[in-house]
């Protein structure tokens, strides 16, 4: 990011001290993970650890933590604040919810601009206005819109550079995941599964916006290349059309990759995750329905399908696959981690999706026996949601309880890997759910479900305790749970893991926690005022160590009733960034 006053004068300006904030570089952005005075990528590095190699707060140092700055993101638009922040050069890049960007001083929380979308009336978000974050490339900052745009700042000045729409909202097409940056392309997905959609993934130029690839994730459909002057050149179906889709239904199949990917340069492939296939009434469409509920791993050069891994095949539940994909290295290999929405946890050969291993991890799993030797699903079909058209009166299918509930095991809350345990921190959830069929036709713009759900709290004696959701450290390798800390309400924010022997979570109660990485005792924790459901990042300036995150309860969580709303119903709204650091003296 800094270059040399030669190199300055060559690129025609001028900088006396000797160096010059020479904007994000693909250079960089491979190194986040390591460089720890920024954080370049959704991730904490591209590819999803959230592990910092700062080591200043540490189980010792960390009863010494105190606020430094708070930022209030204002107006009345204060629900869901989902985002993780970027920083570079001093500068931090915090969206809201309802499509809004901020730059703030990140020393000292100094707004420097504030960039609020139009939105039109009539987009069709799922599951609350959130967003998840912004991605930075050279002077650039970029992130996207509830109806499915995507706009780069100038990260001086805020300017709008250039917007793109990714597609149309009134169809249900929206997009609230973070863009990554993979071999100087920015990637992004698409949000509105519940509508009928065509998830996909799109490479643009990140300077321009202009695409250069895109590949969708509902097998049947053309991927397309395009040229400098912007035409469409065919590049390859992905899968074989009709293979795993019966009739015309892969047309509006869904898979939406609606949480955005991780990056790995090791392997040269982004890992996307995809939601369920449409509509959730799994009778009307017989077959596995790739690439819907998988990690799909696409070559970045090529935009071509590497390898798709299937958790949920013929999904009847709404076990979105969505869920981040984080490699790492062990035993000589190349791995990847997901800790999938249908309860299990999957290990993978980051370079050939091979399976390697799976286990629970959560208590209660019902909709599965358990994975075979490839990691597919072992199907109880007395099970699953029945199928209306053999209802006694053809309108509602037979109703069957289901564990995890639709919110999953694990939803959009992104885990964290340390190398220096060996373990995976996942925000895990027990619930359940009344789940049946109905009769569905796709209409454009409409819920396109075919299915009536009430969620439900778990017996306590099924999962030891009355709780929902609960903080828990997995060894890969073995899948043994090394320790947990359970939570009264759902758990919804993200979680960061440092040198300095940390666990760092939010929860909707307010707390944002640090625990001992290695046995989960609490260590400190502080009362943001609001339900937390972002994740922390933690970055150096100046000397000192800092940990910020995103506060505002929201999110999926409250749209939905159920018994569940009896433990979050009281949780207060907000929309601020908290940043902290050690006191000191
Ligand atoms: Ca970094
Ligand atoms: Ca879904």
């Amino acid at each position: 990011m800094k270059k040399s006053i030669i190199a300055a004068l060559i690129g025609a300006s001028f900088a006396l001290s000797g160096s010059v904030y020479a904007g994000v570089t693909t250079a960089d952005i491979e190194n986040d993970a390591k460089s720890t005075g920024d954080v370049l990528s959704w991730g904490i590095g591209t590819e999803g650890q959230r592990y910092s190699p700062l080591s200043q707060i540490n189980t010792s140092t960390v009863k010494n933590l105190v606020p430094a700055w708070s930022f209030s993101f204002g107006g009345e638009k204060q629900r869901g604040q989902e985002s993780q922040p970027v920083i570079a050069n001093g500068k931090m890049f915090v969206t809201g919810s309802y499509s809004r960007l901020f730059a703030l001083d990140a020393k000292t929380g100094k707004k420097l601009w504030q960039y609020e979308h139009r939105l039109p009336d009539g987009i069709m978000p799922c599951c609350d206005v959130v967003n998840r974050g912004a991605a930075l490339f050279d002077n650039l900052v970029i992130f996207s819109t509830l109806d499915a745009q995507l706009v780069a700042l100038e990260q001086d000045t805020g300017k709008v550079v250039w917007k793109e729409k990714l597609d149309d909202y009134a169809a249900g097409y929206s997009n609230t995941a973070a863009p990554i940056i993979a071999k100087g392309l920015l990637l992004t997905g698409v949000s509105g599964g519940e509508f009928g959609i065509v998830g996909r993934v799109d490479a643009r130029d990140p300077k321009t916006g202009k695409l250069v690839w895109t590949r969708p994730t509902v097998e049947g459909h053309m991927g397309y290349k395009f040229d400098a002057a912007g035409n469409k050149v065919e590049n390859g179906i992905s899968g074989t059309t009709n293979k795993s889709w019966p009739g015309d239904l892969w047309k509006t199949g869904g898979a939406a990759t609606w949480l955005g990917g991780t990056y790995d340069s090791k392997t040269g492939l982004a890992y996307f995750g995809t939601g369920n296939p449409a509509p959730w009434n799994s009778h009307t469409r017989p077959g596995d329905n790739l690439f819907s509920c998988s990690t799909v791993a696409i070559d970045v050069a090529t935009g071509q399908i590497k390898w798709a891994f299937q958790g949920t095949p013929n999904d009847g539940w709404d076990y979105d696959g969505v869920n981040e994909f984080v490699t790492y290295e062990a035993g000589g290999k190349r791995l990847g981690g997901k800790a999938d929405r249908n309860g299990f946890f999957y290990v993978l050969d980051a370079n050939t999706g091979k399976f390697e291993n799976g286990f629970p991890f959560v208590k209660k799993i019902t909709w599965a026996k358990g994975l075979d030797k490839d990691g597919r699903p072992i199907y109880d079909p007395a099970n699953r949601p029945g199928d209306p058209t053999k209802g006694a009166d053809g309108k509602k299918g037979e109703m069957v309880f289901s564990a995890p509930s639709f919110l999953g095991g694990k939803n959009q809350m992104p885990m964290a890997y340390s190398p220096d345990t060996g373990l995976f921190y996942v925000p895990a959830n027990e619930w359940g759910m009344e789940i049946w069929n109905e009769p569905i036709t796709y209409k454009k713009g409409a819920a396109y479900l075919g299915a009536g759900f009430t969620i439900k709290t778990l017996p306590a004696a099924d999962i030891g305790g009355d709780y929902i959701g609960a903080m828990r450290a997995f060894d890969p390798k073995t899948g043994k749970l090394v320790w947990e800390v359970k939570n009264n309400a759902p758990l919804w924010g993200g979680v960061l893991t440092t040198k300095g022997g940390l666990v760092f979570w939010g929860t909707p109660e307010g707390f944002l926690k640090a625990a001992d990485a290695k046995t989960g005792k609490e260590v400190w924790s502080f009362n943001v005022g609001t339900g937390i459901v972002a994740p922390p990042v933690s970055w150096e300036q100046d000397g000192e160590q800092y940990v910020g995150v995103a506060a505002g309860w929201g999110g999926a969580v409250p749209l939905w009733g159920g018994d569940v709303a009896k433990k979050v119903n009281f949780l207060n709204q907000g929309g601020s960034m908290w940043v902290f650091k050690l006191h000191k003296g």
